[in-house]
C-alpha cells in the first residue's frame, strides 16, 4: 500500500522546531501531562498491551517491538532487585539528530513518557543517559525534570497516580559506543563503557545486575500520545508492521535539510520532495542514499526512489531504516571517500575488547584508503569483502556489523567504480615508468 504524508493533526511532536517554549506551562498547553494519572489507571499490563497493539517498534535503530520488550520485565520485582528503565539519549550515529530536538524543544513528552513506561514495567526509577556533547539539550531536559518535580509530576505519588517514581539525568562523556545498551549500563555504573556479552540480556540482569529495559528517546516520548489518542490511531498510520509516525532526519545533498515527523512507510521521493526541497540538481543527479544512519548499507538511486521508508521496505533493499537518518548523496560525491570516512569513524570508536573489531576496523579502513587512491590490485576488493564477512556477526556488539555493512554496500553497488580507480591508478603508474 502506498502511504501518503500526514497532516499536522497527526503529528505528535508539535514543538519540534522550538517555535514555542519548552517549559512546563507551554507543554501543558500543547496537551502534555493532561490527566496522566487517568492514563495510568488502566494498570501496567493494559498499558503494555496498548503499546503492543499500536505496533510501535523501537526508534533507536533495531526496530524491536516496544510493547513486547516491556513485557520481558518481571511483573513482580524481587526485593533488593528493583526494575529499572534506562532511556538512551546518547544519539551519536552520524546522520542522526532527532532525539536532540525532543530533548531541547519537547522534553516534557519524554519525561511524561518515562513515568508511564516505567510504571508499565514496574520500575520506580529511570535514568536518562544523554550524549556528552549535548550540553544545551541536557540543560533543557534537567529544567523539565526540575519543573516536573516542583509540580508533583515526579517523585512521591507522581502526577497523583499513586506511583512513586524518580528520574535521573546522566551525561555521558561523548563515546559513541556508550549508545550500545550494555555499554551504557556499564557507563552508568561508573565503569568504562564497554559492551557486555549477551546473554544475560538487560531484562534479566541489567543495571546493577537488576532487570532493566533500555529504550530510545523517541520510543518513550511517543507513548503518552499513543495512549491518549488510542493504539488504533497510531496503528492506522504507515504499513502493516511498520506503523506510526517517525522522525526522519534529512541531510546531505537535499535543498532543505531538516528533521520532520512523517508517516512511517512514506515513499522516499515524497519525503524528499515534500520536506527536503528535492535533490540538489534534480532527481537525475541522485547517486545514492544511506537511509538509516552511517551504519546501514547505502542504496543506489534507482532502487530507493520509490521505496517505502520503513523497517521492512529498506530491509528488502539490503539496507535498513535504522534511526531514519537519511543521508542523501548526489553525483558530486566521491562515494569511495565517503564510505572510507565512515570506516575511519568506526575504527576510531571501536572499544577494542574483541579482536575482529579492534583489528578488523583498522584494516578495513586502511584498505578503503588504498581503494580510494586505486592503489591496490583487483583481488583486494574481494579480500576486503571477505574480511567484512569475518567481522560481521563475530563480535560482542553490533559495532563490528556497523563497520562492515557500509563497505559491503559499496562493493555490492559500486564495484565498477572501485575497479575503475584501480585501473586508472595502474595506467598512471605504467605511464610514469
Ligand atoms: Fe567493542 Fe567493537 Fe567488540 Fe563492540 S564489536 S565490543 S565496539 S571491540
Amino acid at each position: 500500500m502506498t502511504i501518503t504524508s500526514i497532516t499536522d493533526k497527526d503529528r505528535i511532536f508539535t514543538n519540534l522546531y522550538g517555535f514555542q517554549s519548552a517549559d512546563l506551562k507551554a507543554a501543558q498547553a500543547r496537551g502534555d501531562w493532561d490527566k496522566t494519572a487517568d492514563l495510568m489507571k488502566a494498570g501496567p499490563d493494559p498499558i503494555i498491551e496498548a503499546i503492543k497493539a499500536s505496533g510501535l517498534r523501537g526508534r533507536g535503530g533495531a526496530g524491536f517491538p516496544t510493547g513486547m520488550k516491556w513485557s520481558f520485565m518481571p511483573k513482580e520485582p524481587t526485593p533488593g532487585r528493583p526494575n529499572f528503565l534506562v532511556i538512551n539519549a546518547d544519539e551519536s550515529e552520524p546522520g542522526s539528530c532527532k532525539d536532540r530536538e525532543i530533548l531541547r524543544h519537547d522534553p516534557h513528552k519524554l519525561v511524561e513518557g518515562a513515568l508511564i513506561a516505567a510504571y508499565a514495567m514496574r520500575a520506580r526509577a529511570c535514568y536518562i543517559y544523554v550524549r556528552g556533547e549535548f550540553i544545551r539539550e541536557t540543560e533543557a531536559l534537567r529544567k523539565a525534570v526540575a519543573e516536573a518535580y516542583d509540580a508533583g509530576l515526579l517523585g512521591k505519588n507522581a502526577a497523583g497516580s499513586g506511583w512513586d517514581f524518580d528520574l535521573f539525568v546522566h551525561r555521558g562523556a561523548g563515546a559513541y559506543i556508550c549508545g550500545e545498551e550494555t555499554a551504557m549500563l556499564e557507563s552508568l555504573e561508573g565503569k568504562k563503557g564497554m559492551p557486555r556479552l549477551k546473554p544475560p540480556f538487560p531484562a534479566g540482569a541489567g543495571l546493577y545486575g537488576c532487570p532493566t529495559t533500555v529504550n530510545n528517546v523517541e520510543s518513550i516520548a511517543v507513548v503518552p500520545t499513543i495512549l491518549r489518542r488510542g493504539a488504533a490511531w497510531f496503528a492506522g498510520i504507515g504499513n502493516l508492521k511498520n506503523e506510526g509516525t517517525k522522525l526522519f532526519q534529512l541531510s546531505g545533498h537535499v535543498n532543505t535539510p531538516c528533521v520532520v515527523e512523517e508517516a512511517m512507510s512514506i515513499p522516499f521521493r515524497e519525503l524528499i520532495d515534500k520536506h527536503g526541497g528535492g535533490i540538489r540538481g534534480g532527481w537525475d543527479n541522485l547517486l545514492a542514499v544511506i537511509p538509516g544512519g552511517s551504519s546501514v548499507p547505502l542504496v543506489p538511486a534507482h532502487e530507493i526512489i520509490d521505496a517505502p521508508m520503513d523497517f521492512d521496505g529498506l530491509k528488502a533493499l539490503g539496507s535498513g531504516l535504522g534511526t531514519a537518518a537519511v543521508i542523501v548523496m548526489d553525483k558530486s560525491t566521491d562515494i569511495v571517500r565517503a564510505i572510507s570516512r565512515i570506516s575511519y569513524f568506526y575504527k576510531h570508536e571501536s572499544c577494542g575488547q574483541c579482536t575482529p573489531c579492534r583489528e578488523g576496523t583498522g584494516w578495513m579502513w586502511r584498505v578503503m584508503e588504498r581503494l580510494r587512491e586505486g592503489d591496490a590490485d583487483i583481488g583486494m576488493i574481494d579480500r576486503l569483502l571477505d574480511v567484512t564477512k569475518q567481522v560481521e556477526g563475530h563480535t560482542i556488539c553490533a559495532l563490528g556489523d556497523a563497520a562492515a555493512w557500509p563497505i559491503q554496500g559499496l562493493i555490492k553497488h559500486f564495484r565498477p567504480e572501485l575497479e575503475r580507480r584501480i585501473a586508472a591508478n595502474g595506467a598512471m603508474r605504467e605511464a610514469a615508468e
